[in-house]
């Protein structure tokens, strides 16, 4: 039985601010119904992440399942017309994938975009690799790590490794994801030996760059006489048994380790996904499985609606693929000249004018252990729904798009309208640290953007923590950003 002093405590609990889980608890509600939409497409993006473990295998999981499902590929043109609701894509290096849906109103009057990127935060290997230690007898891989990582999160964990490698005759295999493939690990220092060599460093330096060294195989009799290390030409024998490649070969590959462990469910309700890759393959996923949708129910969208996935984000943007490069202008030229209306400059500059772009990026969520670092009142979490991040960026928001209260509006509109749940978010408490993604380089070309993005837990690390539910809200999101957006 309680006590007065209990009904007390009561009373002026009800008065306290909103309940933090209200937006759990909101969710839950309001989605119990779609139980089955959330498992489905929890289980066919497991999939996905499963074997997309890098851009190069994303663009060909997409290309692949676009051209099953009547997507025309515009590499050479096309002779078809753009009828409204047709799908089409268009690849670049086989990194980077545009998907669009033909609109019923004219491209010059502006596209609605989605733009991810496909790339994750990996350890590449340098390009000249392969080294022995002559004291241990063990084969060495060098490496150079890929994006912002915490490199103390990829020591002691299986690593498989994915790329292309290009020969001298200029013909490549690629390699990664096959059943029988070979498994490296960074070896990490025991804690019996560590409190000198290691423990007195700081955290960022407990294990360095030059540290990160990959065990590729062990000769049992190290020699000592022989120039290399025995171990060298053993594990280029198994290369060349394995790949048909030989040593030079590896200076012109792209050759990454990733983590070897798949997607699992988390949690006794099951209800959040761990994976490698969810940044920002997740947002990828979300904006081109919604047009994939809309086709295949015969959606036709009132605008163009087009995902841009980009590669390089991880390191800036910079390089051929990334969203810098002036692929998207190409792009846009020719489906200008598809649409019959000759692209020149003036044109381009119009149809970006009149573009909305969401960049889709994953976002920090609440974490149990560090939430000093967040703003409560400002930041995301798991469960959720979608967020709206006005700005990114550190400092003074510097680096950062931040959206117009115009566009922030439009979309809390059409998300209140559609019962999509979303919350506002920024990175973390001011001058905490910061971010970017790609919504300035959107920006730039004059759209109007904004970011939007799921919450993760552990992000950049070789297991990031996503929930299904949020996963569910991103898909139907973007979904109603391409066919609805802006309201009338
Ligand atoms: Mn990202
Ligand atoms: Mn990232």
């Amino acid at each position: 039985m309680p006590g007065e002093g209990d009904k007390k405590v009561k009373k002026k609990r009800s008065r306290a601010r909103k309940d933090p889980n209200e937006w759990v608890k909101k969710w839950l509600v309001d989605t119990i119904d779609d139980r089955k939409g959330v498992e489905k497409t929890s289980s066919i993006y497991m999939d996905f992440i499963d074997r997309c473990r890098t851009e190069r295998e994303s663009v060909t999981y997409w290309r692949d399942l676009l051209k099953e499902n009547g997507f025309l590929d515009l590499r050479n043109g096309s002779n078809d017309d753009p009828v409204p609701g047709t799908g089409f894509f268009l690849t670049n290096r086989d990194r980077e994938i545009l998907i669009g849906i033909v609109g019923e109103e004219p491209l010059i009057d502006g596209a609605n975009f989605v733009a991810t990127h496909l790339d994750s935060p990996r350890i590449d290997l340098k390009p000249t690799p392969i080294d022995g230690d002559r004291d241990t007898g063990l084969g060495i891989l060098r490496t150079h790590y890929y994006g912002g990582i915490k490199k103390y999160h990829w020591v002691n964990i299986p690593l498989s490794l994915h790329g292309r490698i290009v020969k001298e005759d200029g013909t490549y295999v690629d390699i990664g994801g096959e059943e029988d493939e070979p498994i490296f690990v960074i070896p990490d220092l025991l804690p019996h030996l560590s409190r000198k060599a290691q423990n007195e460093r700081k955290l960022s330096d407990g294990i360095r760059g030059e540290e990160m060294l990959a065990l590729c195989g062990l000769s049992s009799i190290p020699e000592e006489e022989e120039e290399r290390p025995p171990i060298i030409s053993e594990v280029l024998e198994h290369l060349n048994s394995r790949y048909g490649i030989v040593e030079e070969d590896l200076t012109s590959s792209e050759l990454s380790l990733v983590p070897t462990q798949i997607s699992r469910e988390i949690g006794l309700d099951r209800g959040l996904i761990g994976s490698y890759g969810h940044d920002n393959r997740v947002s990828a996923f979300c904006a081109s499985r919604s047009l994939l949708l809309m086709v295949k129910e015969g959606v036709v969208p009132r605008r163009w609606s087009i995902a841009l996935n980009f590669d390089k984000e991880e390191i800036g943007s910079d390089g051929n693929t990334g969203a810098k490069s002036q692929f998207l202008e190409l792009a846009l030229y020719g489906l200008l000249d598809w649409s019959g209306l000759r692209g020149n400059r003036r044109e381009l500059l119009r149809t970006c004018s009149g573009s909305f772009c969401i960049s889709a990026d994953v976002k920090s969520a609440l974490n149990p252990t560090f939430k000093g670092v967040q703003d409560i009142r400002n930041s995301a979490r798991l469960g959720a729904g979608i967020t709206i991040t006005k700005y990114t960026g550190r400092g003074g928001k510097s680096g950062a798009n931040d959206a117009s209260a115009e566009m922030v509006g439009g979309l809390r509109r059409l998300y209140n309208h559609e019962g999509i749940n979303w919350v506002m978010q920024e990175t973390g408490k001011v001058d905490a640290g910061g971010g970017g993604t790609v919504a300035k380089f959107m920006a730039s070309r004059n759209m109007d953007v904004v970011d939007n993005g799921l919450p993760l837990l552990s992000m950049h690390s070789p297991f990031e923590i996503l929930s299904k539910v949020d996963l569910y809200m991103g898909l139907k999101a973007f979904s109603s950003f391409y066919t609805k957006y802006p309201m009338e």
